[in-house]
């Protein structure tokens, strides 16, 4: 099928070539639909998340449907340029970042082993917020990604949704998610139709007790008020009664008398903001007839529920009072839930409610049938300390599940080049089987493949120059070290400490130590808007940007960008460009991260702590090929049950430590920034720094002064990236999605 331009390819516009080519790629997709009202697609998956970062979705899709490369020449040939086509297209901005992102890697395997799964979200009008930097400070503004012609397809699909006092029409919208040479599945994403883009004022702000008008507005409104957190309480019961009605529906279609649910369908719940699919669950099967005791027991057998995180804040516990107000008729169902738990188990300390909230992880483990951690050391924590007392209770449920991702976006989409040689050195049964990249462990040792690594980052470090040059007039210097740290900013993954080491680095320039090749360290991060001190983090970031710019006995030497509204599309430029890769949460607290493996399988080398999926990366490429420091995740769990890091303590007896974070409030710095940020972030790091930075600044300073020493050994760091790349596969998400299916869902 050909794809149908409205005139001469030649003389179409960019903006008519893009429209013919979403249009193409969506009645391709339908073909492709799984067809599940076969006997033998009796099961499907659910996998309700509250966020998926999928990305731009055109290339993605041209290269499952395997058109790509037809179409990149077919429009070469007329002289237009896909990637400029693709700057058309407007990042759907559904996510906050790698739990997001995960979910999108999630759809795209789960199409492309064949399996029979969508995705259930909301449909987010302005999705998370677009970041500019204004003053050297982060500023939110609305990001509207919906256009007239989209990915979006409106369905007929709509339900009555039930709040206290009101209720709120929902429609569903569906995204087609394209598996590689597979099936086409979906992502349902529901909306409200009263929803009113016009009530959003200056910035992000916006009433947020208007629910009928705001619901589907933003992604995480603000949560620094009750306000604001009720209304993700509507956000989630919204998503998720819209969820299980969908479900029963299917099911229903499907042949199941619901009493059989579990035989046709399995829910995974994305973290704690879907929980409240497991009393309307309940709910709704009471309201077909069945007893309650009968309707749990159906719900036991059909949710599953994954844990990304130990942050205690992170685990959500809504107040009795907030469930109350917005879904009243959830509480009864919830309090028989906890009631249950009451009379079965002595444990207080796994009770659902307790001191008058509503603790959702909770709820989750006892009424969900598998528990999963996202990485070895993460499930571990969990069993271990965590949700020891869970564990204890139902050691069946425990199991893990190391994260991936997809290499047909961060790998084929991402990096053509670096994907043109490797096919050519070991052929292109990578792009199906992850674990054949193992095989370029044979050239380690080969200086011609090495050289020509090398000329492959290099020509991503010129393309990432131009486009950082064309999109946010930042000027790189591709001979320089590219080191780049790109996530969301928070205090655990401690962007702070790689700005302490620049702080350092000035100072080692101005001392007259010059490194041997001028460096350039990267930042991406959004921080969320009612965080101060990660705000006060990008500030002192950018301040530094500025400073050390203007400053011409250090330019030439050290270069600080922090690029604007860091997202998937940027991901995709940066990561093929990186040199040096930063990992450096505090031991413990990253559950896994997937930049790591996006990083490793683009030919980075990575400086990281022992946390999260970096232990397993370490693991597989040798103590050569990764740059470990810091404490381990056992000592830094001592230092809490203990209480006993004083960061003073090391502000005081390090005389590095203490120049590089006095520097935050020298007269320098407070004459380009704000004085009020700055303060109060010195006196975060010294007075409390709960993430310990100071505790691991020297380790992580000397091994990057030896990583920077190793660099300039080209052919040996090439066999560094070789290796990383060789030992990417078992990151791939296809491995993943198998072993949810194999142990949890069993399509
Ligand atoms: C992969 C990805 C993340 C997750 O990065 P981590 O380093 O694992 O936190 C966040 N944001 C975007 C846009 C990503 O692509």
């Amino acid at each position: 099928m050909a794809v149908s331009y409205p005139k001469e390819l030649s003389k179409c516009s960019n903006e008519e070539i893009y429209l013919a080519l979403l249009e193409h790629v969506k009645k391709l997709a339908a073909q492709k639909a799984g067809k599940d009202t076969a006997e033998k697609e009796k099961k499907k998956l659910y996998y309700i998340s509250a966020e998926f970062l999928i990305g731009k979705l055109l290339s993605n899709n041209l290269i499952n449907l395997g058109i790509y490369e037809e179409v990149r020449k077919e429009l070469e040939d007329a002289g237009k340029s896909l990637s400029e086509i693709e700057e058309l297209e407007p990042e759907p901005s559904l996510g906050n970042g790698g739990l997001g992102r995960l979910a999108a890697c999630f759809l795209d395997s789960i199409a492309t082993l064949g399996l029979n799964g969508d995705g259930v979200g909301l449909n987010y009008h302005y999705g998370l917020f677009r970041q500019v930097f204004e003053n050297n400070a982060q500023k939110e503004l609305p990001n509207p990604w919906i256009e007239k012609e989209s990915w979006l397809t409106k369905t007929d699909k709509t339900y009555t949704i039930p709040f206290g006092g009101f209720s709120v029409q929902s429609r569903m919208y569906d995204i087609d998610v394209t598996g590689y040479e597979n099936r086409t599945n979906k992502l349902h994403l529901f909306d409200i139709e009263s929803v009113d883009e016009d009530i959003v004022k200056e910035g992000i702000s916006f009433d947020k007790t208007d629910i009928k008008k705001n619901l589907t507005l933003f992604l995480y409104p603000d949560d620094s008020d009750d306000d604001g957190r009720i209304l993700r309480v509507y956000q989630q019961y919204f998503m998720v009664s819209n969820a299980a009605r969908l479900i029963l529906d299917e099911a229903k279609e499907r042949g199941s008398d619901i009493y059989d649910l579990a035989d046709y369908a399995v829910i995974q719940i994305n973290d704690t903001h879907p929980t409240m699919v497991i009393p309307e669950l309940v709910r709704l099967l009471m309201e077909e007839g069945l007893l309650i005791d009968e309707a749990i027991d159906i719900v036991r057998k059909t949710c599953a529920y994954t844990n990304h995180t130990i942050l205690a804040e992170a685990l959500e516990k809504w107040p009795i009072g907030y469930l109350e107000r917005a879904v009243p008729q959830l509480m009864p169902i919830i309090r028989q839930l906890d009631n249950r738990i009451r009379k079965e188990v002595r444990d207080e300390s796994t009770y659902i409610i307790q001191d008058g909230l509503v603790h959702m992880a909770n709820l989750d483990i006892h009424y969900g049938f598998s528990v999963n951690g996202v990485a070895y050391l993460h499930t571990e924590i969990l069993k271990n300390s965590e949700l020891k007392n869970f564990y204890q209770l139902y050691p069946e449920k425990f199991n893990n599940k190391t994260n991936g991702i997809t290499f047909r976006r961060w790998l084929l989409h991402a990096n053509p080049k670096l994907t043109e040689l490797i096919t050519e050195l070991i052929g292109d049964g990578f792009k199906k089987d992850a674990t054949e990249l193992e095989k370029l462990a044979q050239f380690a040792e080969d200086e011609a493949v090495q050289t020509r690594l090398l000329e492959v980052k290099q020509s991503a470090k010129c393309e990432l120059k131009d486009y950082l040059k064309r999109t946010q007039n930042i000027e790189l210097d591709e001979h320089s070290v590219f080191d780049i740290q790109i996530k969301r900013l928070h205090e655990y993954k401690r962007q702070q400490m790689n700005a302490l080491y620049v702080i350092h680095k000035y100072f080692d320039i101005k001392a007259g130590n010059l490194p041997k090749r001028p460096i350039t360290v990267i930042f991406g991060a959004k921080a969320a808007p009612a965080y101060i001190i990660a705000k006060d983090i990008i500030h002192l970031i950018l301040c530094l940007q500025e400073l050390i710019a203007n400053d011409p006995q250090v330019s030439p030497y050290l270069k600080v960008v922090m690029v604007e509204n860091y997202n998937v599309t940027a991901a995709e430029k940066l990561i093929p460009a990186c040199d040096i890769d930063e990992q450096i949460s505090l031991a413990s607290k990253e559950a896994s991260g997937t930049g790591n493996m996006k990083f490793m399988l683009n030919g980075a080398v990575t400086i990281g702590t022992m946390d999260g999926a970096n232990v397993e990366i370490a693991q597989l490429v040798g103590e050569d090929n990764i740059y470990i420091f810091g404490e381990s995740s056992e000592t830094v769990m001592e230092h809490y049950a203990k209480a006993d890091y004083v960061s003073k303590d090391y502000y005081e007896k390090d005389e590095d430590i203490r120049r590089a974070v006095d520097f935050i409030v020298s007269d320098e710095l407070k004459r380009i920034g704000n004085e009020e940020y700055l303060e109060r972030l010195h006196h975060e790091l010294i007075s409390k720094d709960w993430f310990m930075t100071l505790l691991d600044w020297r380790d992580y300073m000397e091994t990057k002064e030896r990583m920077f020493a190793d660099y300039e050994e080209r052919l040996k760091w090439a066999k560094k990236m070789l290796i990383n790349i060789s030992q990417a596969g078992f990151f791939s998400s296809d491995r993943t999605i198998a072993q949810y299916n194999e142990d949890i869902w069993k399509l």
